[in-house]
């Protein structure tokens, strides 16, 4: 059995500030540490339900040389490898190869979650919502979408109780979910400690990889429009003369292809 485990920051048991999560400050040394151990229990909760390759991909942007770079390498459980992207959804190599399921540890809600740490969106500076085909997405669904591009499915999601939420309502009940934590805004949380959290995950991904067909590969439709609304107007005059691109209003993005991955490629990559 093949498993990705595509990971981000803001999830993570025991970090609810942004200086934990941000690359240069002093909290992200915790903060990396938190999540590289967070990791290693989703990875022991694969293989102990039978996966016999297991590659890791950190897809948060902690700023400079830490994004998509952000585990501590020596602490990481050496039953995976990982991959260190120099752009969000650049490595698609392990889904290509074919792979057996998606666990997605350490995710947030999607921008504009009153209830969850961290929200955003890609950009909390840059973007304000992402709809597939009419569906406002946040990051969660853009991990599922690129997976189910190659027919992966996602089983399984943690973060906090929005996150959680969020991933339930676009992949179904048959999503296994573990929250670690309740967001009471932004930047606040009731938090389970890390220790334990880390139990939850472990057994969460054993469960969820117990039944591999109980998600089906997210597809967020044929033909596919992506439409994007900034928060401001500079990343839309940027991408004015893509092929398959239009700008409908000057905040506003929308791409639209025969399937979701040609549609996220031609303004985002
Ligand atoms: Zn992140």
């Amino acid at each position: 059995m093949r498993v990705h485990v595509i990971s981000d920051m803001e999830g993570v048991a025991g970090i609810v500030k942004v200086e934990q999560v941000a690359g240069g400050e002093a909290m992200f040394e915790e903060g990396r540490r938190l999540y590289t151990e967070e990791i290693n229990a989703a990875v022991r909760g694969a293989r102990s339900a039978g996966a016999t390759e297991i590659v890791v991909m950190d897809c948060h942007g902690a700023g400079k040389g830490w994004s998509f770079n952000s585990l501590v390498p020596d602490l990481l459980d050496p039953g995976c490898e990982y991959v260190v992207q120099q752009q969000w959804t650049e490595y698609t190599g392990f889904l290509e190869e074919g792979c057996d399921a998606a666990l997605l540890v350490a995710m947030h809600a999607r921008a504009g979650t009153a209830d969850g740490v961290m929200n955003h969106t890609v950009s909390g500076q840059v973007w304000q919502n992402l709809w597939f085909n009419g569906t406002l997405v946040g990051e969660t669904g853009i991990n599922a979408a690129l997976c189910g591009t190659w027919g992966c499915p996602v089983l399984l999601v943690t973060g906090d109780r929005a996150a959680c939420r969020e991933a339930r309502a676009l992949l179904g009940d048959g999503l296994t979910t573990v929250e670690v934590k309740q967001g009471l805004g932004s930047q606040s949380a009731r938090l389970i400690p890390p220790v334990r959290a880390r139990e939850l995950i472990e057994e969460g991904a054993r469960r969820a990889l117990a039944d591999l067909g109980a998600v089906p590969p997210y597809d967020p439709g044929k033909p596919c429009e992506i439409r994007v609304e900034y928060k401001t107007t500079a990343a839309p005059a940027e991408l004015r003369f893509r092929s398959g691109v239009e700008i409908p209003e000057p905040r506003t993005v929308v791409s639209r292809a025969d399937d979701w991955w040609s549609a996220w490629r031609q303004f985002f990559l």
